[in-house]
């Protein structure tokens, strides 16, 4: 049973797509989910398997080792990955949002430099901006890469950075001029082979989370890392926050993405549950309170997807604005916690129970609210341009 209508943004050939990511998905994600809970982490390995099977830097062009493809294919390999239940992998991290600042805003070097590894897996990625006392206020990071020579000396403490402790490649938000705010800040790729021990990169924690237990989401410090001036991404120094503006409409409608079918996967397993289980000598499911609370939470999937689907349309004709990347983030990711807070209450107890993935479902939807940007940032994007 399909909770929605078919995304007019597919075609056959993204379907026949959609069989080598459910496959992988199947296979290579969803045994896993236990063991790389209590690992906390992936199997490093995992993304190597994914980039000999072309799974890494989907839309990223062929010539720097990427997949061609557009948009549309990560969107198929996410919504693949909600279904097979993972909330570990943080790919969408690696292929949606790094190779992209490199693809967008690196120089020809740097592409070629780095794209290939990334979409071949020999290196992981990750993107630290967030500090333990600087989240939602960009602006104002305390990471210092100054100038000296033909390096940057970088200074500084990252934190809750998704793939942090299997990173080989990490693009830092920094201020290249301390004295300016926005105008001040630079991203700079720090490749850690060299940089870790003596050269004073060093990794923390992997951090203790409520939900995505699997997911490595890491410290990070740098301690007078000397990083070459040419891993300055782009030309010039003091572009940093413009290219996060450009990129951050994308990671937004990535978690946008997320959320859809992670709502309609919390719906459909719901569905079945209450149909198996029975009270009072019935189906669960014939309870008038059951079938309206299901009735409510198709609803608010059938207009999540479309307004997701919209926003894919608009995406991949370059023309998703950072307003409507805000109103599809805040609105998919408010909807699917309490889409996922009314499902797991129909599957009662077992609903509270870790091996069910109702509650893995519940715990991941919480953090959609907070990364990427917070909802109430979300809100203040977009009451900027009414
Ligand atoms: C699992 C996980 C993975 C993450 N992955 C990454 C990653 O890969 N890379 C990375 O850089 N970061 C990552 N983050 C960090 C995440 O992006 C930040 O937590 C988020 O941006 C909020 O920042 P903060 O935690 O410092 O909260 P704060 O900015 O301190 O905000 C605290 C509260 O104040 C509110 N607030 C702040 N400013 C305003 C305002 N102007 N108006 C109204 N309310 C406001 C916020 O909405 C929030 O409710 C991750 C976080 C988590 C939990």
């Amino acid at each position: 049973m399909s909770l929605t209508r078919r995304s007019s943004w597919l075609d056959p050939d993204l379907d026949s797509f959609r069989e080598l990511a459910h496959s992988f998905c199947q296979k290579e994600l969803a045994p896993n989910h236990e063991r790389w809970s209590e690992q906390k982490q992936v199997d490093r390995e995992l993304w190597n398997k994914a980039g000999e099977v072309g799974l890494l830097c989907l839309s990223i062009p062929e010539e720097y080792g990427g997949g061609g493809g557009t948009f549309a294919h990560e969107a198929i390999l996410l919504e693949e990955q909600a279904k097979a239940g993972d909330d570990a992998w943080g790919n969408s991290v690696h292929s949606g949002i790094v190779a992209h600042y490199i693809n967008s805003c690196g120089t020809e070097d740097q592409k070629k430099r780095w794209l290939p590894k990334l979409a071949s897996g020999e290196l992981v990625s990750a993107i630290a901006m967030t500090e333990p006392g600087t989240g939602s206020d960009l602006q104002n990071v305390k990471t210092k890469a100054i100038r000296d020579g033909d390096h940057y000396v970088l200074n500084g403490a990252k934190t809750f950075i998704t793939n942090g402790a299997q990173a080989g490649l990490i693009v830092v938000v920094a201020k290249t001029d301390p004295g300016e705010a926005a105008k001040g800040v630079s991203l700079l790729v720090v490749e850690t082979e060299g940089a870790e021990g003596s050269g004073g990169f060093r990794r923390g924690r992997v951090l203790d989370k409520v939900g995505m237990h699997g997911q490595d989401t890491s410290e990070l410090f740098f301690d007078d890392v000397r990083v070459p001036a040419e891993n300055l991404l782009g030309e010039q120094e003091g572009l940093g926050f413009v290219q996060l503006m450009q990129q951050l409409p994308q990671e937004r409608l990535i978690i946008a993405v997320c959320a859809v079918a992670a709502m309609e996967s919390a719906v459909e397993q719901t569905i079945r549950y209450t149909k198996e289980r029975t009270a009072f000598g019935r189906e669960i499911f014939k309870f008038q309170n059951t079938r309206f609370k299901l009735a409510e939470a198709a609803t608010e999937v059938a207009v999540s997807r479309a307004f997701v689907d919209q926003s894919i349309e608009r995406h991949l004709k370059g023309e998703l604005d950072v307003t409507g990347a805000a109103m599809a983030k805040w609105w998919t990711t408010d909807r699917l916690s309490r889409v996922a807070d009314e499902c797991l209450q129909l599957f009662g107890g077992y609903g509270y129970m870790n091996e069910y993935p109702i509650s893995r479902a519940w715990t991941s939807a919480r953090v959609q609210r907070i990364f990427g940007g917070t909802n109430e940032i979300m809100k203040e994007i977009i009451s900027r341009t009414l």
